[in-house]
């Protein structure tokens, strides 16, 4: 068993640490050695990390709220059935956003009671499929959902349905990923939900559970959570449940420091307290707090070259890490078994597009070809956004454990990438 020499900063995985020769550990596994064992690129995911997190928003909203709660993992962040499952087993519900996410929450084994539909061009496929798998409340987005409903709930049955609302708050947070402003493609305005609500009311075939809004990701301040909750307030407050969305960010280098779940959970909940009572049922629906450091990806350093800056090009990029090029998303990296600093580079993928940079300002120690490099805090939206980009197998998934390591989703094949041809 290796000797834990030195903990590392809140970026990692919990649990992970440097032994005595400097190497990293996650889930207790020398990351140097899986990286022989299951090649490169990998996301590692530390099981431990993800179900402590699961347990402390569990409690948090125990302790703080006296009425119901239901936590919701956000399959997007990282939509793979082994994720689901362990989630599922810590007792958290899923919501998802498509008939894809609605399989891969089936197939895990999630209650459908516990699965919530959200999304805001819907398909009549993805709604059947919905209904027909009982699932919990679909979220509706716009009247055109409420049509398909109306259509598509068969005669003398009931859907359970909440209504999004965009309640005119922006967290702080990049354009992509805010969804809480007024001109959004997400949900309803303040006035347009009134009119919805009536018309849900006079409908025999909806039920209306409550009001949901999700104003953004990556937030890293409280202050908009309480102002969303108090703009939702307007519309009434005798609902049965308050939905209030996900959002909390993670941090992704050393010097962020995100609000602790706990607190996240007492802004919201002293929130819907003081505007809707005690009773009602909260839903909250993290995404990215749950898993996004809980995991590490895993590269293998291909090429060094110097010109007017360093260029260390790694056997990946924007194939299993979308974030930074889609929005400018700053990650940390170090050599797997040589930590620290000592060589300013860019840290690039293998794709053919100069904008393939994972991280544009790292600090590697010496590193050269056949080094393992990793980037801690992957597991939100990295997996999610994989694509097959210059015909890259996606990376496999490998959860991590007390010193054993299992793959949940296998790296994929030359012969996947051909499996869809039709010839
Ligand atoms: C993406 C999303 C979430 C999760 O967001 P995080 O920032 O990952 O917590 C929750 N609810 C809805 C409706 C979403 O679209």
């Amino acid at each position: 068993m290796a000797v834990a020499t030195q903990q590392l900063s809140h970026v990692y995985p919990r649990g992970s640490f440097l032994d005595d020769r400097g190497h990293l550990h996650v889930g207790g596994c020398d990351v140097t050695e899986l990286a022989h064992e299951f090649g490169t690129p990998a996301y590692l995911v530390a099981e431990d990390d993800l179900r402590a997190r699961a347990r402390e928003f569990k409690q948090a909203f125990a302790q703080l709220h006296p009425g119901p709660s239901q936590l919701v993992f956000a399959t997007k962040a990282f939509p793979c059935t082994a994720v689901l499952r362990l989630f599922a087993e810590e007792g958290l519900g899923c919501d998802v956003a498509s008939g894809g996410e609605l399989a891969l929450a089936l197939k895990a084994g999630v209650d459908p009671k516990k699965i919530h539909l959200h999304g805001n061009a819907k398909s009549d496929e993805e709604i059947a499929y919905a209904l027909a798998s009982g699932i919990g409340d679909v979220v509706v987005d716009n009247l055109d959902d409420l049509e398909k409903l109306e259509r598509l709930v068969p005669n003398g049955e009931t859907q359970a349905v909440q209504v999004r609302v965009t309640p005119d708050v922006a967290g702080d947070t990049h354009a992509a990923i805010s969804t809480g402003q007024a001109d959004s493609k997400f949900g309803f305005g303040l006035d347009a939900a009134r009119d919805v609500l009536a018309k849900i009311e006079a409908s025999d075939k909806l039920d209306l559970t409550g009001l949901h809004a999700h104003i953004g990701s990556q937030l890293l301040q409280l202050d908009p959570f309480r102002r969303a909750v108090e703009a939702m307030a307007t519309l009434g407050t005798e609902f049965r449940t308050v939905n209030v969305g996900g959002g909390l960010g993670v941090a992704y280098t050393r010097d962020q420091e995100p609000p602790r779940i706990a607190d996240y959970a007492r802004a919201k909940i002293e929130a819907v307290h003081e505007h809707f009572g005690t009773g009602v049922t909260i839903m909250d629906e993290p995404g990215r707090a749950l898993v996004g450091n809980g995991a590490v990806t895993i590269y293998r350093v291909q090429s060094v070259k110097r010109n007017v800056s360093t260029w260390v090009g790694v056997d990946g990029g924007m194939s299993d890490n979308l974030r930074p090029m889609l929005y400018g998303a700053v990650y940390e990296a170090e050599v797997a078994d040589r930590f620290g600093e000592g060589t300013p580079c860019k840290l690039v993928g293998k794709h053919c597009e100069s904008g393939d940079v994972i991280i544009a300002a790292a600090d590697l120690k010496d590193p050269r070809p056949g080094d393992v490099v990793v980037t801690p805090a992957t597991g939100g939206y990295g997996y999610s956004m994989a694509n097959n980009y210059n015909g890259q197998p996606r990376a496999p998934v490998v959860f991590c454990k007390d010193g054993d390591a299992r793959v949940v989703v296998r790296r994929e094949t030359y012969d996947d990438l051909l499996a869809r041809d039709v010839a």
